[in-house]
């Protein structure tokens, strides 16, 4: 316990020096639209990444709760984290559990040093919630793989310097799925963006036309693709990204509040809920260290998480605009606040749907 307290003292003091050296501006979900290589490297060389790897690769041969501590302080201050967060939080535990000694050696030590972008190549057209579906072909050549096919919905592909892709070599639904790193840019994959309502763009429709993927690129084994990718969305799903992306606007909210008992107690019911939720992750967060991936907390933990966020947009406009405040909201918080508005749609559908996750909940209840 002392030493997870040592932990978040030596983050916040990073945090602190970077705010003081204009190192970043705090932003709202921060982990999908804070894209900052730079950031990522000074938070690598600060040795706060990839705690949970182990020591031989440059890690600190931690558990998950070392890298919930980390993240939990980043994404409160609104750090932009989103060039090292899918590498951090799923492409890692998933080289490391399935990956060859070669590409253990290769990318866990350049995700601890924060300088590897990861796409996650799942969803497609016809393949969203019903992932099963998957499309894209892995079709067998010398020495590797053409992959063949279109994902969407990527979220950093543009920036990314490999995409994870789950594609069909043989079989239906769950059966005959395999992951490929493809490595990025490259000329046989074509990547257009697709803007948010904002106007930013951030994700992208991703195109393979025959892409050549040597074997030695190929990630876990050929077969165990669906098993391999549900895995990587346990650790996707789970995580304070789940109920702390609009914490920055909250605080800077609260700064310039004044006595102003109906927001307090709005405030005060938020931090609440914080509170719980943060219990609810350190369990998750044991099933995860424990290998157990299939948890039924942790989709739960996500469909109520991201809820929660997005009744915290209301509550921040409700303050804003809150009848007994008697100076008006900052610039600052204007713009976080039209930040938060903009994303909070997105809450409840990335990572899965809340329907289908529901359902994945009320299956494992059955079970
Ligand atoms: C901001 C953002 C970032 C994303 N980033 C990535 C990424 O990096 N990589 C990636 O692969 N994907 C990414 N996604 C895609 C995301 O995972 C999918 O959008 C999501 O899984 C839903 O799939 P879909 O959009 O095809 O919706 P559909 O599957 O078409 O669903 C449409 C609606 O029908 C409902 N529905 C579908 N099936 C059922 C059912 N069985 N029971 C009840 N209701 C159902 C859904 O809940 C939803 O409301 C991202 C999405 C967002 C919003």
């Amino acid at each position: 316990m002392a030493e997870l307290d040592q932990l978040r003292t030596r983050v916040r003091a990073f945090l602190a020096q970077e705010i003081a050296t204009g190192g970043f501006t705090p932003h709202c979900d921060p982990w999908l639209i804070g894209f900052n290589r730079e950031f990522s490297l000074r938070l690598g060389a600060a040795g706060l990444l990839g705690l949970m790897l182990p020591t031989q690769y440059g890690g600190g041969s931690g558990t998950m709760a070392d890298r919930l501590i980390v993240s939990e302080e980043l994404l409160a201050a609104g750090a932009p984290v989103t060039a090292h967060w899918f590498a951090e939080r799923q492409f890692a535990p998933s080289v490391l559990r399935h990956g060859t000694s070669e590409q253990k050696d290769e990318w866990l030590p350049r995700v601890i040093r924060g300088e590897i972008c990861i796409a996650v190549g799942l969803s497609e057209p016809d393949a969203g919630s019903d992932l099963a579906a998957v499309r894209t072909k892995a079709e067998r050549t010398d020495g590797g793989w053409f992959i063949s096919g279109t994902k969407i919905w990527t979220s950093g592909a543009h920036l990314a310097d490999a995409i994870v892709v789950l594609a069909r070599i043989s079989g239906e639904k769950h059966e005959g799925l395999s992951q490929f790193i493809v490595r990025l840019p490259n000329s046989d994959v074509s990547i257009r963006g697709i803007n948010m309502v904002s106007g930013d763009r951030h994700f992208n429709e991703v195109h393979f036309e025959s892409t050549f993927v040597p074997d030695a690129d190929v990630l876990g084994e050929i077969g165990q693709g669906w098993k391999q990718a549900m895995e990587e969305l346990a650790y996707e799903r789970v995580g304070p990204e789940r109920y702390l992306s609009t914490l920055p606007l909250l605080q800077e909210l609260i700064s310039g509040l004044g006595e102003n008992p109906e927001s307090s107690a709005a405030l005060g019911a938020v931090l609440a809920d914080i509170r719980t939720f943060r219990t609810i992750n350190q369990r998750v967060i044991e099933h995860l260290d424990s290998g157990n991936t299939a948890a039924i907390d942790i989709p739960l933990l996500k469909t109520i998480g991201t809820n929660f966020e997005q009744s915290t947009v209301l509550t921040a406009l409700a303050i804003a605009n809150d009848p007994s405040r008697t100076s008006a909201i900052s610039a600052k918080a204007q713009e976080l606040l039209r930040e938060a508005q903009y994303q909070a749609p997105s809450f409840s559908i990335r990572g899965g749907t809340n329907e289908v996750l529901r359902g994945i909940v009320s299956k494992g209840l059955l079970r």
